[in-house]
């Protein structure tokens, strides 16, 4: 395709769900740039860290770019009639239920709805499910039950209009950084606002929380099913709105009375002054918003929290209202996309619903596709399950990492390596599912892709190219088209632009709709390429017929059940013990700030890797006494499924009795860091959902002999030590390791290291009886590689030493300080780093604070630190209020 490298383009950042617009350019020297765009109604200029840096995420290293067969590269032909062919085949012989699509919250919309529209119109299975699975399928199926409809009722704007946000389960800080950001804003201009977070961690959010919850792990559905019957008790019931417009009030209010303040403690793990506090808060504060997500979603009683959250909105009549409503975030940059397709293995297109035989009919009309899938397929853990038992004989995984993300990851990846047929359409050549793939399709990546995405408050971006699509890569709805074709289903396919694609799905979208179907955007059907590449973000419905004069839903009923009323759910808190003897402790899994999903992506940004650059757990001290467990140890966490090595991080932060890991390490990055070959493969029963943030286990020190960190030019090609983390620097890598053994060959150990011989320029310093050795190997006037290794955890700076990768070393002095792993003075140490937009490290704002600098303004004008995206301010915050309490100390 043609850019036009003078023009700044419009599109969105791929990460989060809330969806920021990006502005991209190219400069004449081929140089990417972005910025947040001012005029985009999610965002209005503000990036997070992650999106700032997304100019370090597009170069080509790693990248597929030619399809392949075995290893073997090949032509697009062979590689497409080998997918189509063998798909066609299994169909024949086992039936359309014997092949699945694995797609992607990652896809833009117009490359779902062309897989959903192959699987569940022409193959005539169901068998399509997406990881969105992981992330919302809890929410999508609460709001069905509640509301008959997947309707996300608020927008955005309602954060900052709230009198009360009650943010549960979701770490907005970090995982939707924008978002915080405007709430902290409206907070400045309103002090009255209040704000409580509901997590059994004290995360970052925690910062702007006038009262954080620290609940017990699920004892979110006590929380709200016990606020219900508080609302009853005291009079803060909206009887009209209950009469008027919905149905099981009764019910719900008689199961939630059936708990006991007594109870409710326990089950919450708060005390009773506690919830009557927020009870009280909740109970008289008319404009209240309840954000939720992935705390919320992720767990065994996903849907019933969302329930229990929604009686209580919709007891209060605190729905759809300016400032009022419950409030799903998503995790990924489509996964309400992929809703609106379709793309999830019990849901039609359009919202449609697949056990609805008028809703079959018409889709098989409108695709004119006889063999439309008439149930449900299997959601993803289900899925996984069936091809590992070989009901499932062929799968094409799209634009996603199954073998590190799905739960109990280990026997997910022995599944896919015994399928018989696996195709896996990335744009990278190497991660933990590609390496299984028998035929690898190069999909094109951000910035060389055209489509739309929608985010958490339904609006519809544009997604657009600025770069050319390298190799032979192409669009995910390319390929997917042109296997459809193949398989003889051409005039369903013959898809040319994704303007096209769109119009389809606007026009299915409004077809038919009697005002009967929440999701309606048939006003675009008949939209042509031009107006398509200038779509402004819009939010739907946006119906042929006009859209209604509100972007809320509900606030006067109109549900979209049979009665249009809403559902109160009747729900029952079950408290559930997952520990015993063996596994005594619950694992929460979730996500840091600089890194993203399984870092296939962040993990090529020096900046955002040098955040956290290692997987770690989070332990409060008092389990880490009774455990044996000293900060930065390195230690195993296991469950009966597998086990993995990450660095103990000791902190109050942390509820006792729980830990906390993140989720992006893979084998990529990491010995032995895939997180969720801990989690088991339990769901929610209605959702399908995995409860990745409930999982017993223990924790052990790993008894390491020798500790190592090294800095490298070149990433290493195998690290030869039981621990070792790899993440990118500036100047090249940096590696944390361990060892079981301090018997090594440590001269050759870091020849191997830094892929230079070990004949090369090298200065070494070794102390055997204090098992400190440290080599550095140089090339020419430049640091090949630099190796320390203490009996202990290395002391020596990350930042200092990741710095003399990009340095001259031509005198003999500045080659032996490396040797003597510090500093010269009058170099201090940055720290690790906090501020990622400006590289500024906690020493640095340590010494500011030391210095005078009392508030994050005052850090922001002496060091810049969060005055660009402002991701680090919560970080900040903490280091000024930590040095205060030493002060008073
Ligand atoms: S909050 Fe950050 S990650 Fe999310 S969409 Fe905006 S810039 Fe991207």
């Amino acid at each position: 395709m043609e850019i036009d490298a003078a023009r700044e383009v419009r599109t969105t950042c791929p990460y989060c769900g809330v969806g920021c617009g990006v502005l991209a350019k190219v400069a004449a020297d081929g140089q990417v740039s972005v910025r947040g765009d001012a005029d985009h109604p999610a965002n209005f200029g503000r990036l997070c860290s992650k999106g700032s840096a997304l100019a370090e995420t597009i170069d080509l290293d790693g990248r597929l770019l030619h399809p392949e067969i075995d290893g073997r590269r090949v032509g697009w032909d062979e590689a497409l009639d080998r997918v189509a062919s063998t798909f066609s085949q299994t169909i024949a012989e086992h039936g359309p239920d014997a092949v699945a699509f694995y797609v992607s919250g990652q896809l833009l919309t117009e490359d779902y709805y062309v897989a959903n529209k192959l699987m569940k119109g022409f193959v005539g299975s169901a068998n399509i499910d997406t990881n969105s699975r992981l992330c919302m399928a809890s929410s999508v199926a609460g709001h069905r039950r509640a509301f008959g409809s997947d309707t996300v009722p608020g927008t955005y704007e309602d954060l900052e209009l709230a009198d009360l946000i009650v943010l549960v389960g979701s770490n907005l800080a970090w995982c939707h950084p924008v978002l915080y950001q405007r709430i902290a804003a409206a907070r400045e201009k309103r002090p009255e606002m209040k704000i409580v977070l509901v997590d059994p961690r004290r995360t970052m959010t925690a910062d702007i929380a006038d009262m954080h919850l620290a609940i017990a792990p699920d004892g979110d559905v006590a929380l709200f099913t016990a606020l219900l019957a508080y609302l009853g008790q005291h009079n803060a019931l909206d009887r009209a709105y209950i009469d008027e417009h919905t149905t099981g009030f009764g019910q719900a209010l008689f199961a939630a009375s059936k708990l006991d303040l007594a109870g409710i403690a326990e089950a919450t793990g708060l005390s009773e002054d506690e919830l009557g506090r927020f009870y009280s808060l909740f109970a008289r504060t008319e404009k209240t918003v309840t954000v939720y997500s992935q705390g919320v979603n992720q767990s065994s009683s996903g849907t019933d929290k969302v329930n229990a959250i929604i009686n209580c909105h919709l007891a209060t009549g605190r729905i759809g209202k300016p400032g009022a409503g419950p409030f799903s975030v998503t995790g990924q940059p489509n996964a309400m996309g992929g809703r609106e397709v379709g793309g999830m293995a019990n849901m039609l297109a359009a919202h449609m619903e697949i056990e609805n035989p008028a809703h079959r009919a018409r889709v098989r009309r409108f695709w004119n596709a006889p063999a439309l899938a008439e149930k449900p397929g299997l959601k993803a853990v289900d899925m996984f399950k069936a091809v590992a038992d070989g009901r499932i004989k062929a799968l094409w995984i799209m634009a996603t990492n199954p073998v590190d993300s799905m739960p109990d990851a280990d026997a997910v990846e022995a599944a896919i390596k015994a399928c018989p047929f696996v195709v896996v359409s990335d744009v990278l050549e190497s991660t933990d599912t590609v390496r299984h793939a028998h035929v690898r399709l190069p999909a094109t990546a951000w910035g060389e892709k055209d489509g739309t995405v929608t985010n958490s408050e339904r609006r519809i971006s544009r997604q657009q190219a600025f770069l050319p699509a390298p190799g032979e890569a192409r669009p995910d709805w390319w390929i997917v088209a042109e296997v459809g074709k193949r398989m003889g289903f051409g005039e369903a396919f013959a898809h040319a632009t994704p303007a096209g694609i769109f119009a389809e799905h606007a026009a299915l979208s409004g077809l038919e709709n009697d005002g009967t179907r929440d999701f309606d955007i048939g006003a675009y059907a008949g939209i042509d390429g031009e107006d398509y590449d200038t779509l402004a973000p819009f939010q739907w419905p946006a119906a042929s017929q006009g859209s209604p004069p509100t972007t809320r839903f509900f606030a006067n009923g109109n549900f979209y059940t049979p009665d249009r009323k809403a559902r109160f759910i009747p729900i029952r808190p079950v408290v559930e013990t997952r520990t015993d003897e063996k596994f005594p402790l619950v694992l929460n899994t979730g996500r840091v700030r600089d890194h993203w999903h399984t870092m296939t992506r962040t993990g090529k940004s020096p900046r955002l890797s040098q955040h956290i650059a290692e997987p770690f757990v989070e332990i409060h001290p008092a389990d880490a006494q009774l455990f044996g467990i000293g900060d930065a140890d390195i230690v195993r966490i296991s469950s009966p499924r597998g086990e993995v090595l990450v660095r103990a991080l000791v902190t109050p932060r942390q509820r006792q009795g729980s830990l906390f890991a993140p989720m992006h390490w893979t084998d990529q990055f990491a010995a032995k860091g895939r997180l969720d070959a801990l989690t088991a493969s339990l769901t929610d029963p209605v959702s399908g959902q995995p409860a990745l943030k409930h999982v017993a286990v223990r924790i052990e020190k790993f008894a390491a002999k020798a500790f190592g960190f090294a800095v490298m030019r070149a990433r290493p090609a195998s690290v030869a030590a039981t621990y070792w983390v790899v993440a990118k620097c500036r100047g090249g890598w940096r590696v944390e390791l361990a060892f079981a053994d301090d018997n090594m060959g440590w001269a050759d150990f870091a020849a191997s290291l830094f892929g230079a011989p070990p004949t090369s320029d090298t200065l070494a310093y070794h102390d055997r009886d204090a098992g400190q050795h440290r080599i550095a190997a140089f090339d020419g006037e430049h640091l090949a590689g630099a190796l320390f290794v203490a009996p202990g955890p290395v002391a020596v700076s990350r930042g200092w030493a990741a710095e003399k990768l990009e340095e001259v070393h031509a005198g003999q002095r500045e080659r032996f300080r490396i040797v003597a792993g510090r500093a010269g003075a009058g170099r201090p140490d940055a720290g690790a780093t906090v501020c990622s937009c400006f590289s500024v490290g906690a020493n640095q704002i340590a010494a500011a604070v030391a210095a005078g600098c009392t508030t994050v303004a005052s850090i922001g004008e002496t060091l810049k630190a969060g005055t660009n995206c402002g991701s680090c301010r919560a970080e900040i915050r903490a280091i000024i209020e930590a040095r205060r309490v030493q002060a008073a100390e």
